[in-house]
């Protein structure tokens, strides 16, 4: 090991608090410490190169060091990295926000029709849920009893607060409930592990029958309907059978309840389509994008929202209808600048086809691994993959959380050179929409060999 790299080691371990991460194990590990990346790959302080699996959490698009971008940063530093959209507005932020509308119609989400801005995906859904909760109290008369949110059972939309409190994940949120709002839940269209025991396709799509019980039930004290649309990307990559969230949005309609589609991590291109809603012809009446947004650049977050809820907010000063909401990184102009940029390839580079092509290799590469005994479960939509691990396929028993199976065959995958983070069980695969044929082929082949190393050795059948 260089010099250098034991003392950033020394270092981030005297001063960093990791997130999401059991600080104990970390100190007695080696941590990896990322210097550069180029396309798919992160290079490390010992010049180590890892393919990047899951898109540094999630968030890159293009790869790493991708020119167009980095060169709409480096311009847009010649003028200001910074000012605020609290009393002043900005260049970038006003010709992004016309892109983002312009995107929105193009995938059919016509009614979309105004930005509101933040910087991270917790907070996107924050101003959403707040904005969703405030139109409802301005329209007034008996309107005003709505005020609570329908989510679905293992949801996750974030870590603050308000998002905590939509959330269903319990290892994540279950701890805080004496500080969050309460939340009428929904059952998780769950396919593989039906929460109402049911076989898809033969069920009918039985849960959206759930679902509507709910509503009926509580449609007038409901503000809106939080949803991640077609995957629950944090509980494990869950794909809802089709037709799920249009019936959902259906349902909505009738009933007079928003829905708020959280669009973070499926937003961008990852589900084979700009936004997965336009999957099934849904648009709903506020969106939350966040992390591909700028390319995986840098820290920016939208609201979208239609012209019926901006104009509830309508009106003289004191009246005070005003949204009280704002944060000092508010349309940040080079988080703008890079998310044109980001915009610009899909358009000039044919990205959406291109993962189009791409998700049908890495279906075909995945469905080797089916037959594997501790493999239960596959899913996939685009280029976001979860591969479930099971200790007992025809049970579906999982292995418990304490074994750390998903964990360790991560960081057999590390050893051979492709960077993923496991949710539980789950080995989520979500690697950069520009990847290379031969690349998805090696992070496949790589990940075959982990699983069998950690299930052959170490785990009871
Ligand atoms: C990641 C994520 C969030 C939270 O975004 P942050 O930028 O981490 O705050 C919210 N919703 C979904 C669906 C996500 O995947």
């Amino acid at each position: 090991m260089n010099d250098r790299t034991c003392i950033m080691e020394e270092k981030d371990k005297e001063y960093i608090w990791h997130p999401f991460t059991q600080m104990r194990e970390w100190v007695a590990d080696t941590p990896l410490i990322i210097e550069s990346g180029k396309g798919s790959y992160l290079i490390d302080t010992q010049g180590r190169r890892y393919i990047d699996g899951f898109s540094s959490v999630w968030v890159n698009i293009h790869g790493h060091r991708k020119k167009a971008i980095d060169k709409a940063i480096t311009e847009q530093l010649k003028r200001i990295a910074h000012s605020t959209l609290l009393g002043l507005s900005n260049i970038p932020s006003i010709l992004l926000a016309e892109k983002l509308i312009r995107v929105a119609h193009n995938s059919g989400l016509f009614s979309l029709s105004k930005v509101f801005y933040s910087d991270n995906g917790s907070t996107a859904v924050e101003a959403g849920l707040k904005m969703a909760f405030q139109y409802w109290q301005l329209k007034g008369g008996r309107y005003r009893e709505k005020t609570k949110f329908l989510t679905l059972e293992n949801a996750y939309h974030g870590d603050t607060i308000g998002s905590v409190s939509l959330g269903g994940i319990d290892l994540f949120h279950k701890l805080y409930k004496p500080l969050l709002f309460e939340t009428i839940k929904v059952p998780s269209p769950n396919c593989y592990r039906c929460p109402i025991d049911k076989n898809h396709p033969d069920c009918n799509l039985a849960c959206i029958r759930e679902a509507e019980k709910v509503l009926k039930r509580h449609h007038h004290e409901t503000a809106a309907f939080v949803i991640e649309p077609l995957i629950q990307a944090a509980a494990g990559m869950i794909v809802s059978p089709p037709g799920y969230l249009s019936q959902i949005s259906s349902l909505c309609k009738q009933y007079n309840v928003l829905l708020i589609a959280d669009e973070v991590a499926t937003g961008f291109g990852r589900t084979g389509r700009m936004f997965a809603c336009e999957h099934e012809d849904v648009t709903p009446d506020i969106m939350a994008i966040a992390k591909g947004i700028t390319g995986g650049y840098l820290p920016l977050a939208a609201t979208l929202v239609t012209e019926d809820i901006y104009n509830a907010f309508l009106g003289e000063y004191k009246e005070f209808k005003t949204f009280f909401h704002g944060h000092s990184y508010t349309g940040n102009p080079l988080g703008c600048a890079a998310a044109i940029a980001n915009i610009d390839i899909f358009e000039k580079e044919n990205v959406l086809h291109h993962v189009r092509v791409k998700s049908s290799l890495l279906e075909k590469l995945l469905r080797q691994l089916k037959d594997h005994p501790h493999v239960g479960d596959i899913r996939q939509k685009g280029l976001m993959a979860g591969i479930e691990l099971v200790k007992d396929k025809s049970s579906k028993a999982p292995y418990p959380l304490e074994d750390k199976a998903g964990y360790r065959v991560c960081l057999e995958a590390r050893n051979m050179g492709l960077i993923l983070r496991p949710i539980g069980n789950v080995i989520i695969l979500i690697p950069p929409l520009n990847i290379s044929s031969a690349i998805l082929k090696k992070m496949v082949a790589i990940i075959a060999a982990a699983i069998e190393t950690v299930t052959g050795n170490g785990f009871q059948q």
